[in-house]
């Protein structure tokens, strides 16, 4: 099972390594088939690479450049996350496509940047309410990751159902809903993990830890070590 945790823009660098310290220590006695990551802002991840050094948790950005070293003011190349210490990366976050217009196309050339650096890269899907209300959640996701595999190709790749209106809402996906998504997901991508995200917290992850799903990609519930820990336990 996989714990991914997405701090979205939240905390402060120089609370970044304590908080990841206290994680690290508390989840060396988490159940041993759990897998951790922890997805931060780029001025947190030299803290965050220290105090996770050595401990069961990937460290990861949540986003990357599409391009390669060069006149790119503001941007960070794939290279120096993984300098950094990162393994993996988001891309594709809905707030990304919403908040930053990124296409399809440029979330396949960062997939692409990602693997080229060895990042492994976790591509979040998911549909707006609007594609939900008509039930064409399964169609909507497939197309997204069609899109980004035709420029990116295949590769190592982890895929994050993410439907956006359930993104931050309280409002959590139904499970079985998830599960189907999931199966589509995995039917065209054979062997890729799969998580669900989407508002999942202590209180309802269970709900989501079943034979479809590989885990879950938890944003606010995230930055709260007591709600880290309740999950981490019902994941054995
Ligand atoms: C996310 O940021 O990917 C996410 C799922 O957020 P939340 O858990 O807050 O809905």
């Amino acid at each position: 099972m996989i714990l991914a945790l997405n701090w979205k823009m939240q905390l402060l660098p120089s609370q970044a390594g304590p908080w990841a310290e206290r994680l690290a220590e508390l989840s060396s006695n988490w159940p041993a088939g759990l897998e951790l990551a922890l997805f931060a802002p780029f001025t947190h991840l030299s803290a965050l690479a220290a105090a996770l050094r050595g401990s069961r948790v990937a460290l990861g950005a949540q986003d990357l450049s599409a391009e390669q070293f060069g006149a790119h003011t503001g941007d960070v190349a794939a290279e120096m996350l993984a300098d950094l210490g990162c393994s993996q990366v988001l891309v594709g976050h809905s707030e990304r496509r919403s908040e930053h217009a990124e296409s399809d196309r440029l979330i396949g050339r960062k997939l692409a940047r990602a693997r080229s650096a060895g990042l492994l890269p976790l591509l979040c899907l998911g549909e707006p309410w609007e594609v939900r209300q008509r039930g064409g959640q399964l169609e909507y996701s497939l197309a997204q990751l069609e899109a980004a595999l035709e420029v990116a190709g295949e590769g190592p790749l982890r895929l994050a159902y993410e439907p956006v209106w359930a993104i931050g809402t309280g409002k959590s996906c139904h499970p079985e809903d998830a599960a189907q998504v999931s199966l589509a997901l995995k039917r065209r991508l054979p062997g890729a993990a799969v998580l669900y995200g989407g508002s999942v917290n202590a209180a309802n992850l269970a709900q989501f830890l079943r034979p479809e799903l590989d885990g879950a990609l938890v944003g606010g519930a995230s930055l709260k070590l007591e709600q880290v820990a309740e999950m981490a336990a019902l994941c054995g």
